[in-house]
């Protein structure tokens, strides 16, 4: 299906693992990409990786805390392609597994910045350049519905998202649709300290209801499903991704 022709899609933190798997299946959809991470090195080798699927795709440095890599992240797609249609704003970091209150303020400032703000400050850059029709998707996490467990503030700040979500929806519409994908465990960088013990991972397979971790393709279907037509009249949701691990009602 080619459900995103003629679109142009902005994704962060997009070289590798959910963000890169958005990229692709964006591209494969039809999409025109436009990738982006810290490093220029990664963002070189994901632009061959999309461009070897016969994507078109066009790849920027950005650290989505760096306010001018924004700007640039923003300016030089519109440069190229006029408009911008889809934004996944995907970048998190979880630096850290101390209990909330030994949590280091640096530490609570860093979760804050990267994992809440920088979306807010990544689509007021955007704004003006989002066509009427125009798909946001945030990427929360299963954690945001599991307080009070591991990786508190992580959990906290992706509870947020959740709620930005709905504040954004209501403020960009009726234009722009704004939804959120909650995954669930997905092998990938990011979780391999999870993941890496067999003891964790059977553990988290068990938690699902499909025996299963899930996959950057599984990350990739639902946001297409979210930016495409398909989901015209969808717009402050959350898409729990998770195999049905525990999330909610
Ligand atoms: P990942 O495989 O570790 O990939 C992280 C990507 O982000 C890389 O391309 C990295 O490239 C880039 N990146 C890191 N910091 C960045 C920054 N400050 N600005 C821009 N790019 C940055 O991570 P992932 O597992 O795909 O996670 C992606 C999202 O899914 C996150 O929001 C995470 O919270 C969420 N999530 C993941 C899981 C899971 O189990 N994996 C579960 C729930 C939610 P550079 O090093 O070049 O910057």
């Amino acid at each position: 299906m080619k459900r995103l022709q003629g679109k142009v899609a902005v994704v962060t933190a997009s070289t590798q693992g959910i963000g890169f798997g958005i990229a692709e299946r964006f591209g494969l959809e039809g999409a025109a990409v436009v990738i982006s991470s810290r490093k220029q090195k990664n963002v070189d080798e994901a632009v061959e990786r999309l461009k070897a699927k016969g994507i078109e795709v066009m790849g920027i440095a950005c650290h989505v805390a760096n306010a001018q890599q924004r700007k640039d992240l923003i300016e030089k797609t519109v440069q190229k392609y006029k408009h911008i249609d889809i934004v996944v704003s995907n970048a998190a970091v979880n630096p850290t597994v101390d209990r909330l209150l030994a949590t280091e303020e640096s530490v609570l400032d860093k979760l804050w910045e990267i994992n809440v703000k920088a979306s807010i400050l990544l689509l007021k850059d955007v704004a003006p350049y989002l066509r009427k029709g125009s798909s946001v998707i945030l990427i929360s996490s299963i954690a945001g519905y599991q307080l009070g467990q591991a990786l508190s503030m992580y959990a906290i700040t992706k509870t947020a998202v959740l709620g930005l979500t709905k504040a954004l929806a209501a403020e960009m519409s009726p234009d722009t649709r704004v939804n959120c994908i909650a995954p669930g465990f997905v092998p990938t960088h990011f979780a391999d300290y999870l993941l890496r013990s067999d003891a964790i991972r059977t553990t988290i397979e068990n938690q699902t209801l499909l025996n299963r971790l899930g996959t950057t393709g599984d990350m990739g279907a639902a946001a297409a499903f979210l930016a495409s037509d398909d989901a015209s009249y969808i717009t402050g949701e959350t898409l729990v991704v998770a195999g049905g691990m525990p999330s909610r009602l």
